[in-house]
Parts: structure tokens; C-alpha cells; sequence
């Protein structure tokens, strides 16, 4: 059977956003969900992202197979210190990602900063997650397009895929962009359905955002009645492919 994966959620404290994520809850929603793993990162708003990493690596070590890490931290950064930990992640501690935080690190994917975050994924060879939705302009799906067709061998999730208010637009870069990916938390139900409708269910997956979330959007998922194979995909499989997760 095709494992179930979570492919946002985050660990620690956010003092962006004012939120607190648990590994206890986590694993609590997650067991309860029939979620076989998750993909963790840092709140933008963490204190040290460098020591979240390390506490989620160590989450992965706990609970093997479980957990897989995702980088996030500012681009704003010296760019040596960005590249050096971003590296630090992908090699040493086998991130699968790294996060463009749009809203929480004041990053416009159109600057340097930002294509700071999608050089570094494309050199380390792992794909790059962007907020979109709330946050305009820089959290736009469409400010996503130009990396997406300057790097055409890395993959770029548009964490949110609009966040709905803008899933149309997410919907239209995405199918203008062969190498875009929506994850969907937060997103209307038919939205969804009109995503793997539109752009096929290899490029849509499922994503929590908060451990509260995580029964929200599985039952989402749950309620477009969708043929097995494409449930299997958007629950799992597309993830799989996308972030290569290896067991
Ligand atoms: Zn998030």
C-alpha cells in the first residue's frame, strides 16, 4: 500500500506567526491520521533555525522512517552562512527540501535573496518549497514562475497552492510550468479536485501545515471520493517521487 505522507508541518516555536508545534502532537495527529511520515521544518519565526534543524534531525533519528527534514531559514543571511547551512542540512543531515518563506522571512522571490533559496536547492539538488497565499505580493504563485523557468530541473512546490484565494493562480502557473508542484493545506475542497483535474495528480500533494490541521485536510482529501489510484498519488506517491523519500 502507498505510504500516506504529510509534506508540511513544522517543530518548535514560531514568534512570526505565535504558534507552537509539538513532536508528541505531531505523532498524536499523525497515528490518529494514519499518516505514515512527515516532512518537518523550522517556523520561519524560530529563534535559531540552525538548532531546530538539529532538533529535527534528531526527531528523524528518534523515529525512523517517520520524519523527514526540510530546511528553512533567511535568505537574508550572509549568503556564505544561507549556502553553508542549507549544505549542512542536505548532506550531513539528509534534508529533503528547502523552504522559501515568503511571508515569514520578508523574502520576494524576484530578488537576490530569493533566488538565493532556489540556486541553493537547484545545487544540492533538492526541491524547493515556497509559501504562497497570504503575504501579497511576494507570497503570489505567479513570482514563482520566473525561477521555475530559470531552473528547469528543479522542482518547486507552491506550499498552499494559493492558500484559495489565490488557488486559481497557483493552478495557472502551475500549468504553465511543468516543474511546479501544489501542496494544498488550506485549500476548498473542489479546489483540489480541480487541481488534479487540471494538472494531473502527479503534481498535487497533501500538506497539514499544523498538527490540529492534519484530520482537517486528510478528510478533505477523504470527501472528493477520487478513484484509489489518484488518492494513493496526492496522499503519498506524489511526495515520494518529488522529494525522492527513500525507506
Ligand atoms: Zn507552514
Amino acid at each position: 500500500m502507498t505510504k500516506k505522507i504529510d509534506t508540511h508541518a513544522h517543530l518548535g516555536e514560531c514568534c512570526v506567526f505565535g504558534l507552537l508545534s509539538t513532536e508528541e502532537e505531531m505523532l498524536r495527529r499523525m497515528d490518529e491520521c494514519e499518516i505514515d511520515a512527515t516532512i518537518v521544518q523550522p517556523y520561519p519565526g524560530a529563534k535559531e533555525a540552525k538548532k531546530t534543524h538539529d532538533q529535527i534531525a534528531d526527531l528523524c533519528a528518534r523515529h525512523p522512517g517517520r520524519f523527514f527534514g526540510l530546511a528553512s531559514l533567511s535568505p537574508h543571511n550572509e549568503t556564505a552562512v544561507y549556502e553553508r547551512e542549507v549544505e549542512r542540512c542536505v548532506k550531513e543531515l539528509n534534508f529533503v527540501g528547502v523552504k522559501l518563506h515568503t511571508i515569514g522571512h520578508g523574502v520576494n522571490p524576484l530578488s537576490e535573496d530569493g533566488d538565493r533559496v532556489f540556486a541553493a536547492a537547484h545545487e544540492f539538488g533538492v526541491p524547493a518549497m515556497v509559501h504562497t497565499g497570504p503575504g501579497v505580493p511576494f507570497a503570489l504563485p505567479s513570482l514563482c514562475i520566473p525561477a521555475a523557468k530559470k531552473y528547469p530541473g528543479l522542482n518547486i512546490i507552491l506550499a498552499h497552492a494559493g492558500f484559495a484565494v489565490f488557488s486559481a493562480e497557483a493552478q495557472v502557473a502551475a500549468s504553465v510550468c511543468g516543474n511546479m508542484f501544489l501542496e494544498t493545506s488550506w485549500c476548498i475542497g473542489e479546489d483540489i479536485r480541480w487541481m488534479i483535474n487540471t494538472i494531473g495528480a502527479e503534481r498535487v500533494m497533501m500538506g497539514a501545515d499544523l498538527p490540529s490541521n492534519v484530520p482537517v485536510e486528510v478528510a478533505k482529501y477523504k470527501a472528493l471520493d477520487l478513484e484509489p489510484e489518484v488518492y494513493d498519488r496526492v496522499m503519498g506517491q506524489t511526495a515520494i517521487d518529488v522529494f525522492n523519500l527513500r525507506w
